[in-house]
């Protein structure tokens, strides 16, 4: 057991401005040694990613209190008498969503997530059903198997990529979320093909990623999406080939072979159907509240053979994929430190998690990074 210092939600819904009512709180737990199957990782970097945000305001329903994070870097410091694949020192991201690798849903290729790994996630536990963080109240739960707003981490091996010592600690943890889910929902889902066209709704961390890959694509035209002009102009410095706002797409009848949906909002579905040219593919990655809806055309589905697929984690799997996204980086042709917008020093976070999320809340963040000084 060993005393840590990390950012735990206590409240759900709590009202904005989050610097005023302060929802999270950083302060000292205790966290057990890893299980047999589980790793204490000395974390090195971690993003505030929106997936964190929407538990803080509740469209994202978790149980509390729970230490959130779930985009992260670090290096390992300890592994239970059962880690077969990751050793003592060595550099690894975390990603948010272990696989069993033996149930129906891995065996999918990434499309579907894993069972038990979804299972454990929504009830805030590790892979092996136990929870590992406590104070004098009892449990904190783990956040996507991950909890990384903190010094130090125990996670199942099932939610570890290794990684070589050249990737920046900064740079390495936007991997685990943010490149995985919108890079992904390009190779996985969109696959463009050299001399089509692809349109990014939504410029967040996740969206940036999906323009960034998509433009790595062999001639691809890559039109960003976003109703804010200071995202829209970060697209456009990262190489975007056109900018839009929502409004000026439909108005224009802008028609494009893919669309990488990666704003959250549910009338982006319905967006994303209308700039499709026939033939073409909608990947939703954005997590919307539970009980929305939204409104598309059925006949447009049929009459122009469209396709609309979901896409939890980019239809990653993250050790498939991590290793082709960094050689991508390597090669610098994936400019990730263009869509680092904040870093806040792990001995800040007291001060600065709760405004954090409000910078997010506004869209004044792309991604915030946590380092450790
Ligand atoms: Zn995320
Ligand atoms: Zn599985």
């Amino acid at each position: 057991m060993m005393i840590i210092t990390g950012s735990v939600l206590e409240t759900v819904g709590a009202p904005i401005p989050f610097a005023d009512s302060t929802p999270i709180a950083v302060r000292q737990l205790t966290l057990d040694p890893p299980g047999p199957t589980e790793c204490l990782v000395q974390i090195e970097a971690a993003g505030i990613c929106h997936s964190d945000l929407s538990v803080v305001t509740g469209d994202r329903v978790r149980p509390v209190p729970m230490l959130l994070g779930h985009e992260a870097a670090g290096r390992v410091v300890e592994i239970g008498s059962e880690v077969t694949d990751v050793r003592v020192g060595q550099r690894v991201i975390m990603t948010f969503l272990p696989r069993c690798e033996t149930c129906k849903a891995c065996r999918t290729g990434g499309r579907v997530p894993c069972e038990i790994g979804s299972v454990r996630n929504n009830a805030g536990q590790l892979f092996s059903g136990d929870v590992r963080l406590h104070d004098d109240h009892g449990d904190v739960l783990h956040h996507l198997g991950v909890s990384a707003f903190a010094d130090h981490a125990v996670v199942d091996q099932r939610s570890l990529v290794p990684i070589a010592d050249d990737v920046p600690a900064d740079i390495a943890a936007l991997f685990g979320c943010a490149v995985l889910t919108g890079g992904g929902a390009v190779w996985n889902i969109a696959k463009p093909a050299p001399g089509s066209s692809l349109a990014v709704l939504g410029l967040g961390g996740v969206g940036m990623a999906a323009v960034l890959t998509a433009l790595a694509e062999p001639d691809v035209e890559v039109i960003a999406i976003d109703p804010l002009a200071a995202k829209r102009d970060l697209a456009a410095r990262l190489g975007a080939h056109r900018t839009l706002t929502p409004e000026e797409a439909v108005t224009e009848g802008l028609r494009v072979d893919a669309v990488v949906e990666a704003s959250g909002h549910p009338s982006a579905v319905g967006t994303g159907v209308d700039l499709l040219a026939a033939g073409g593919v909608l990947a939703i990655t954005g997590l919307t509240a539970p009980d929305a809806t939204t409104t598309i055309s059925p006949l447009r589905l049929v009459g122009l053979a469209l396709t609309i697929s979901g896409c939890y984690l980019g239809s990653s799997v993250p050790r498939r994929d991590i290793p082709r996204f960094i050689e991508l980086w390597r090669e610098g042709r994936l400019p990730l430190a263009g869509i680092i917008s904040h870093r806040i020093p792990m001995s800040a976070l007291a001060e600065e998690i709760n405004p954090a999320m409000d910078r997010l809340d506004r869209g004044e963040a792309l991604r915030q990074i946590i380092t450790v000084d």
